[in-house]
This record gives C-alpha cells, structure tokens and sequence, in this order.
C-alpha cells in the first residue's frame, strides 16, 4: 500500500524523531508490512525501511492510494478528469495539508470565545462569568489560504486533573494533536495566565500566544516588552483585543508562520524547577524513556505530571507497565525528595484561587513544582514587564523586590551584602580563629613536653598538629562564610543578585544564572561547578565552568590569612576584600576573553525563576551549613593529614642533626629547588615554590606545608622564647624569610594557579571533555604566573 504524508502530529520531540525517519510532508511511502494487531508496521521511504510501532504510525497522517482511487472522477475513455497529468494522491495531501487544526487554551474569561467567534464568525455566547463553555466547539473558516480548523476549549488555570474542564483540555490536546495550541493570555493578569502557559510549555507541543485584552493592558499604563517575552518563553506572541478583533488577522497569519516552519521565536524551552527537582524529573524520565513511554507524551511532562500525583496518568503508566516499576521509581524519588527538602516555609496552591497564604508545612513535590513554576513566570515578567499597579499575589516579594532588583538601587544593596558577608567571614571569624590557635598551640606545647626528642615527635608535633592544625583553625571562618551563602540562597535572594547581573554578565558572554555559581565558588569550587547545571545555554554554561576557578574558594583562606597577617596585618580587611575583587575581575575579563576566541556557539536568552521571599528556617540553614563543615573536617582527616605527613616526611629526611643543614638538604629541599628557576621571575623561593607545588591537591595544603616548613626552620635557641605561641612564631618566621613584595606575589598566584584536583575532575565530568579540565589547569598557571612575574617584576622596580 502506497501512501503520500500530509502531516505528522505528536509532541515535538517524538515528532522530530519521526520528521527524521523521513515522514516529510509531500513525500511518498510504502505499508510493505501491516501485520494485524499490535505487531510494528514496516514502511518504506526512497529506500529505505523502517519500522514504527501502531500508536506511532497513528500520528502521521497519510493519504493512500485506495482514497485517491475514490476521488478521481474518470472520463468515458477512463482517463481522470481531476488531477488528471499528476498524482492524484500528491494532489490531495496538498489539498488537505492547507489545513490547520488549532485550540484555544487559556485561563477562563481571557477572552477565548471572542477570539473564537470573531475568527470563525460564529456566533458563540460571550459571558463574563467562568465556566460558560463547558464543551469544546469547532469553527471551521478561511484565512491566508489555508483552512483553519478551530476549537474553543474550556477555560482551565491548569493542567492538573482537579476539575473536569482540566481533564478535558489535557485530553484534548493529547489525543486529538492539534497542530497549534492557540495560548490565549489576558494581559492585565498575566502572572496567573502564564502559570497556564509554563504548564504547557512543559508538554512541548506547538505554541502561539494571543495576548488579549491588550486593550486594557494599554490602558492601565504598564509597560510590557512583548518581543522579549517571546523570546524568552519560545514562542511567538501576538497582542489581541477580542472584543474589537483588533490582532486577530496577524494572529492567524502568524499560526500560519509556524505551521509552515517559517516563525524564528518558535523554540522548545524548559521551565527550570531548580536543582533537585530537575534531578528527580531527569530520573524519572530515563526510567519512562526505557519503559518506551516516548510516543506519544513528552516524558518530561509525564514525568512532572506523575510527580504530582496525577492519577490519570498514574492509570495511564500502570496500563503501559504492569509490574509497576515506574511508580516504584516514582515513589522512591518523591521520598528522597521530601528527605532533602525537609519543612519549608510554603507559598499555597496559587493555581485555584486568588489569595495566597504563607504557612509553615512540609513541603511536598507538586507545590514545589507549582512554586518552581510561579518563580519562572515572576522571573519573566521581573525582565519584560513594569507593573503600573502592584499585582496582590505575593506582596511582600513585591515590596522587596522593588528595591533589590531596582535598576540600580540593586547593585548597592548587593555590594553591602557581600561587604556584610566577608566583614563577618574575616573579622567576627577572628576571634573562634585565635581561640583554636591557642588551643592548638596548648595541645602542642603539651605533646612536646610529655614526649622525647625523636622522629616522633617531630612528626607529631610538627607533622601533624602543626600542619592540620594551621588548616583546621581556619574552621570558624569557613563555616560562616557557608552560613552566609547558604542565607542567600534558601531566602530567594541570591536569585535576585543573579537577575540585577544578568545584563553585565551577558556582556561577557556569561548569563545571569552564571552569578550563582560564581558567588558559590567562594564556598568551594566543586560544588559550584555542579551548580552550573542550571544555565541551561550550553555555551553560557562552559564559558561559567572555565571561570569559577577564579573565584577564591573556601580554602584558600587559610594561606591568605597566614601572609596577609605576617605582612599586611594593618590594612587586612583590605587586601583580602582586593583578593576576592581582583579574582572576580579577572573572571569576567577570561569570560571575555574565551568567548571571543575559544568557546564556540551562540548564547540564547532563557527566563531566570525569581522564587518568592522566604525566611529560611534556621534548622535547613545551620544544615546545609554544618554539611560544608563537616566536609571540610573530613578533608583534614584525609587530604590535609596525608599531605601534612607526606610533606613532614619528606622535609625531616635525609636526618641532619644540625637544623640549619637539615633544613638545606631535606628531599622537600631539593624538590623545591628544582623547580625554583621557573618560579624565581615571580619572586619565590624554593620553600614558597615547593608549597605552591603542594598545593595542587587541595589548596589548603599551601597552608598547611608552609607550617611544616616555616616551623621547622626555627632556631632552637630563639624558639624557647615564645614557644607557648605556635602560630605566631611562624608568621613571624615567615615575616623573616619573606619580603612584603614576594608575599604579595605569592597572594595573587595562590589566587590565580590552577585550582585542587577535585575541582579539575568536576570540570572534566560536567563538560564532558578532558580537553576543558586540561585548558584550565594550563591557562590559570600561565595566567597566575604573568600576574605574579608582572607584580614582582614592577614592584622590585619602583621599590
Ligand atoms: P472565555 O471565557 O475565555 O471564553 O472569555 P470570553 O470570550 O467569554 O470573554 C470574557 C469577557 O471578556 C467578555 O465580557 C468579553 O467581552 C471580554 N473580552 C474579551 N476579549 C477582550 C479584550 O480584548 N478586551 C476587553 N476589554 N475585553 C475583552
Ligand atoms: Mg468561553
């Protein structure tokens, strides 16, 4: 059986795949195979064969030969008297692809009747009540030659199976496949409507949007960026004023845009619900993609739908697979989910009804999801949209907002956080700090004096409790740094600090999303480079990952505090705030600099979800607090203890008795040494090289090696004077051994140098690519040694 395809209907992804097997309209294909019941069907196209399943096969149209047979009215003498010279079939999928099936969809009352009556000249009751079209009506007229099939649909706030009217719109859309979803929007409530539009575009189907009552949303003075919504949400946007029909022809011009293939907004976006839903959804999905659920939903929305609990298509699931496992799936993620949100402060159903209450109650996944859809739809609407009036959903947000993403109230603000943050990191963090220094000091004077001169106790005391004790102090420090951070991200505010970025970013070929990971970079590297997932721009993405590097992580600040302190101890706050600054410039101007020449692609514009404003509880934030903790704590119990020991080792042998000599000879002496040439244009000698060199593993072992080294270099008839101050006596011995001018050297390439190797790894796992772990590891020592060498060059010039 012979057959031409006049359409392929379906979601877009199963569409495509189909599209790609060769089901293009116009093109002619062959049924050699049609097994009865369930068995695939075999076709063949040019010449090639290809096998799809029933359900499949279902969703492309065809007209056959037996039809076409049907059509042609003959002559006497046999020959056709339609479409006589060419193919009658050709000629009749032509005909019938000038036709375009589309629904309307939208919330109640935004005006879809109107649109439908002025389109389709039908005279439909228009009432200004909800629920007035109950079931769907067909239109059928001409525009533009094509024939337009139009279907008003009942007005739905969701897609959920709450009412009949959602059960009925969903079925609709699944079953029948309209060509285009007509997304019919009222523009003066836009923040409920596009609530609607998220849902939809999760099940990535063919969209245009009617903005309606553009009228109104003219007259009340707020000012909407319509082309960059479009952008944004993927899909052209037309304004429409049902009432007067004002739009509604270069509304139907545009379906026919789309229809051919011919519209430039049109892409398939996804709404970003945050780290670990889209983990639970990405799970999910892979499980549903091997039980062959791809035909005819998209799995991601059938993956979100289940996630709520759907229990239409919980049926529809357990039909497909009887032993359950994907429900089993389903059912174990939803709880590891719970587990890891813990109580929350929620935000309640929104879709219903028009107030909103703030309660404290577990949260589970659907209203994380319905919040993870409002944030989308509050972070599109923030960037295109100035409100004249102020919207009665989430006040509060409103209030704040306001002035934290105010053009440039917002940028202040921002730099009195991050003030705030490091004044507390570095000042309050002193005093815990100097508290843990004594005691360690104790501790060691204490082994020192019980135990007897020997290779033990050399390497317990000046191995050991030197070495992970010059790390661990810094503890304090850290953990408020985390508590700070984690803060800003439970409360919503550090998505408002990406948003009011996004425009600086972007000129670095950067985004907006890219600032979260950067400021998450002060914590610790590796997890913020995880945390890149969320910028859903490949190019974005890379270019954020190649860069974070520069940001000063966490540990890092034990070996700034240790040079600052023995050198700049006066102008602290200083230099140290100059760091952090200078790491942060010198990201930018890479991320400048890659995108021109290295990172290929272009960047596209996506939504940033701006969550409403919660108080975060103080129990998720001292957790997610004490998890940096006690990662950092297992970090000295394994990397720091190690390389302590190592590096004790390796400076302790060959023995000398004398220690001046032994200082000199030792294999960490001779490994420092040669590679002191390189590192002499930047200023450093063999120790500051060989603690450098240390420091690949994780950069704390900076630290933690120039307390080995700087200790051990102690005079012994000096050292009885202060010997009840452990840390003091090795700034001081650095002070000695050191020139302000080297120290700062040292400080910017420290900054600069290649980041630890679990940083390296995380690049290489979430790019995919050794070739990008290796390019950073190169350009950051290249770069760190030009800083430190230009630094120390100049400054042994002028001084
Ligand atoms: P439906 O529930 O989505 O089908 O909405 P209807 O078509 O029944 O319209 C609801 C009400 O909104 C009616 O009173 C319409 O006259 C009015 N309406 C529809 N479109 C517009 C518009 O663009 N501007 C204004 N101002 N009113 C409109
Ligand atoms: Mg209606």
């Amino acid at each position: 059986m012979r057959g031409v395809v006049v359409r392929v209907s379906g979601h877009g992804a199963f569409r495509k795949r189909i599209i790609e097997m060769g089901f293009i309209k116009g093109m002619t294909v062959e049924a050699i195979l049609n097994a009865p019941l369930n068995d695939p069907i075999k076709y063949r196209i040019m010449n090639f064969e290809v096998s799809l399943r029933r359900s499949d096969a279902n969703k492309i149209e065809i007209v056959s030969e037996a039809e076409a047979e049907k059509e042609i009215v003959y002559h006497d003498d046999y020959s056709p008297i339609n479409a006589p010279e060419c193919d009658a079939m050709h000629h009749i999928a032509a005909e019938r692809s000038k036709t375009i099936n589309v629904a309307l969809v939208g919330n109640p009352n935004c005006g879809k009747t109107s649109i439908f009556n002025i389109a389709a000249h039908a005279h439909e009751r228009v009432g200004n009540y909800s629920g007035v079209t109950v079931d769907e009506k067909v239109g059928t007229f001409e525009h533009g030659g094509y024939t337009f099939n139009l279907v008003d649909l009942p007005g739905t706030y969701s897609l959920s199976a709450y009412s009949p009217e959602e059960l009925y719109v969903r079925k609709h859309i699944i079953e029948k496949s309209p060509d285009i979803i007509l997304n019919v929007v009222d523009s003066s409530n836009l923040e409920r409507n596009l609530y609607l539009t998220s849902q939809l575009i999760d099940m990535d189907i063919t969209l245009v949007m009617a903005l309606n009552m553009y009228d109104e949303l003219q007259k009340s003075g707020d000012n909407l960026d319509i082309e960059q919504l479009s952008t944004l949400l993927g899909m052209p946007i037309v304004p429409t004023t049902g009432r007067s029909g004002e739009g509604i022809s270069e509304l139907f011009d545009k379906i026919i845009e789309v229809f051919e293939g011919r519209d430039t907004k049109t892409r398939h976006i996804h709404v970003n619900h945050g780290k670990i839903l889209e983990n639970c959804i990405k799970r999910l999905r892979t499980e549903l993609y091997e039980h062959g659920f791809s035909d005819s939903l998209s799995t991601r929305f059938l993956s979100i739908k289940l996630l709520e609990n759907d229990k239409q298509f919980e049926q529809y699931v357990q039909q497909r697979d009887p032993d359950g496992s994907v429900l089993k799936m389903r059912d174990e993620i939803a709880d590891k989910f719970k587990k890891e949100i813990g109580r929350r402060l929620v935000d309640k159903d929104i879709s219903k009804g028009h107030q909103v209450t703030v309660e404290d109650e577990p949260q589970d996944i659907e209203s994380a999801i319905t919040d993870a859809k409002y944030a989308f739809v509050r972070g599109a609407l923030t960037e295109c949209y100035l409100r004249n009036k102020k919207s009665t959903l989430h006040a509060h947000t409103d209030k704040i907002d306001a002035i934290v993403t105010h053009r440039w109230l917002g940028y202040p603000v921002f730099l009195v956080i991050m003030f705030i943050t490091f004044f507390c990191t570095f000042a309050v963090g002193q005093y815990p700090m100097d508290w843990l220094e004594s005691l360690f000091g104790w501790i060691g004077s204490i082994v020192g004096d019980t135990m007897s001169d020997g290779p033990l106790k050399s390497l317990i005391c000046d191995g050991i409790i030197t070495g992970v004790g010059s790390v661990l102090v810094f503890l304090p420090n850290i953990l408020i740094l985390y508590l700070f951070i984690s803060f800003m991200e439970d409360s919503g505010y550090m998505a408002r600090a990406a948003f009011i970025m996004d425009k600086l970013m972007h000129k670095m070929g950067l985004h907006g999303k890219s600032f979260i990971p950067m400021i998450m970079g002060f914590g610790c590297n590796v997890p913020a480079i995880m945390a890149t997932r969320t910028i859903e721009d490949r190019k974005s993405r890379l270019l954020t990952m190649l860069v974070i590097p520069m940001m000063s992580c966490s540990a890092r600040i034990p070996v700034y505090v240790i040079l600052v302190s023995a050198f700049f101890s006066k102008w602290a706050a200083f230099v140290l705030m100059g760091l952090y600054l200078l790491g942060m410039i010198m990201a930018v101007l890479m991320a400048k600099l890659f995108n021109r020449f290295f990172v290929r692609g272009e960047s596209l514009p996506f939504v940033m979800e701006l969550p409403p404003y919660r108080m975060p509880t103080a129990k998720s934030v001292l957790r997610h607090t004490w998890e940096k903790g006690k990662e950092y704590l297992k970090k000295m119990a394994t990397i720091i203890l190690a390389a302590s020991i190592i590096v004790w080792a390796l400076s302790y042998f060959p023995y000398n008795d004398n220690p001046k000599q032994q200082a000199e000879n030792s294999y960490m002496a001779k490994i420092g040494k040669t590679i002191e040439p390189v590192m002499k244009p930047c200023g450093f000698d063999w120790r500051q090289s060989v603690s450098l060199l240390s420091g690949v593993f994780a950069k704390e072992v900076v630290a933690s090696t120039m307390g080995v080294l700087y200790s051990s270099d102690n005079d012994p008839f000096e050292a009885s004077d202060d010997e009840d101050d452990d840390s003091l006596r090795i700034s001081q011995i650095i002070h000695n051994s050191m020139t302000p001018l080297s120290a700062a050297s040292m400080l910017i390439f420290i900054l600069l140098y290649m980041p630890c190797l679990s940083t390296i790894i995380a690049i290489r796992n979430e790019s995919g690519k050794w070739k990008w772990a290796l390019f950073t590891m190169v350009y950051t020592i290249l770069l760190a040694w030009i800083a430190s060498t230009l630094l120390f060059q100049l400054g042994s010039l002028l001084i």
